[in-house]
């Protein structure tokens, strides 16, 4: 079986948030500490990431745009213990195919930053010189301009927008030590400075908001080489549809039935009204008791030993939940 058999099908590219993903998960597989992301008009104008991470050599420009084409596997037994967020090699070379990206970077060793970008039916890339830091900007512009088909299941700006900004929110959760700034039509939107770990529960509040930081409880548990930990927001104080869920297992966000359900199962009946579990947990656990690669979009996993999982979960929510003073 080949290697690009085994990899799942195609990147989704179903929206700008879609395309913002891929570029930002890149960004930070480079090194970045440091974002900054414009959006005009809802992504469908533009998406711009830029980033001080390691930077594309002038000779990988051409083969960074080029399908199938990752810097980040070479084997079969790469792909199993998959650490790297992308790996299939194919983010760019889609994105360049329905939309106008432009590619600059840095390597710090290079003295000058070159530009890439794909040109004509047979997308050959063109090069050029160019100014740059250290560092990598891609910037996409009109994105499905030569499909139209596609260009007409956009939303509005603002919803395309709101997904981006959800997006934003997620990995600010997922990485406390990368500095993020999110500007909307040249407007400053978010702003998210690098905390250590230990001061997670600021950067908590500036994305979710006071209410979660006031109300949510810490939890930590440990079970031989799986560990779960975060923070978990007692049934009283959960509102009506809160939309703060956020479950990341290795550092990458899921929206998991499975896990859900352990959540769910945890706080038990004591949730009532339509009320929802609300919740910061991180899990982790050995990349090779876990598969990522699933589904494309990357939003659920499958674990080896998924009904220990599951108690595990349910356990260690339970048990925080139950410690609470009333
Ligand atoms: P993948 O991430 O699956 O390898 P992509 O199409 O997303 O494939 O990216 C292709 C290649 O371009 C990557 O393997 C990486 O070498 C390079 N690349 C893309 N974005 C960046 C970035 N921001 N900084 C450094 N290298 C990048
Ligand atoms: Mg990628």
């Amino acid at each position: 079986i080949s290697l690009a058999n085994q990899i799942a099908a195609g990147e989704v590219i179903e929206r700008p948030a879609s395309v913002v993903k891929e570029l930002i998960e890149n960004s930070l597989d480079a090194g970045a500490s440091e974002l900054v992301i414009d959006i005009e008009k809802g992504g469908r104008r533009r998406m711009r990431i830029r980033d001080n991470g390691a930077g594309i050599a002038k000779d990988e420009l051409p083969l960074a745009l080029a399908r199938h084409a990752t810097s980040k596997i070479t084997s079969l037994a790469d792909l199993e213990a998959i650490q790297s967020l992308g790996f299939r090699g194919e983010a760019l070379a889609s994105i360049s195919s329905v939309a106008r990206l432009t590619l600059t970077s840095k390597p710090e060793q290079q003295n000058q930053a070159w530009r890439a970008w794909v040109e004509g039916r047979d997308m050959t890339a063109e090069l050029a010189p160019a100014s740059h830091p250290t560092g990598t900007t891609i910037d996409v512009e009109d994105l499905f301009f030569n499909t139209p088909a596609r260009r007409k299941f956009l939303r509005t700006d603002k919803t395309e927008f709101a997904h981006i900004d959800e997006l934003i929110k997620r990995i600010a959760l997922s990485r406390y030590d990368v500095r993020i700034t999110l500007n909307h039509n040249q407007k400053v939107i978010r702003q998210f400075p690098a905390v250590t770990q230990a001061q997670a529960l600021t950067r908590i509040t500036k994305v979710i908001g006071r209410s979660f930081s006031d109300a949510a409880m810490a939890i930590d548990c440990a079970h031989h080489d799986v560990r779960l930990w975060g923070w978990v927001v007692p049934p009283e104080a959960c509102r009506h549809q809160a939309d703060a869920q956020y479950f990341y297992v290795n550092g990458r966000m899921m929206r998991d039935r499975m896990l859900n359900h352990a959540i769910r199962q945890a706080y038990g009946d004591t949730l009532t009204d339509e009320r929802s579990p609300t919740y910061v947990l991180y899990l982790e656990l050995p990349a090779t008791d876990v598969d990522v690669n699933v589904h494309p979009a990357k939003h659920e996993v499958r674990f080896h030993q998924a009904r220990q999982m599951h108690d595990f979960v349910l356990q260690s929510v339970r048990r925080c939940l139950s410690d609470r003073v009333h």
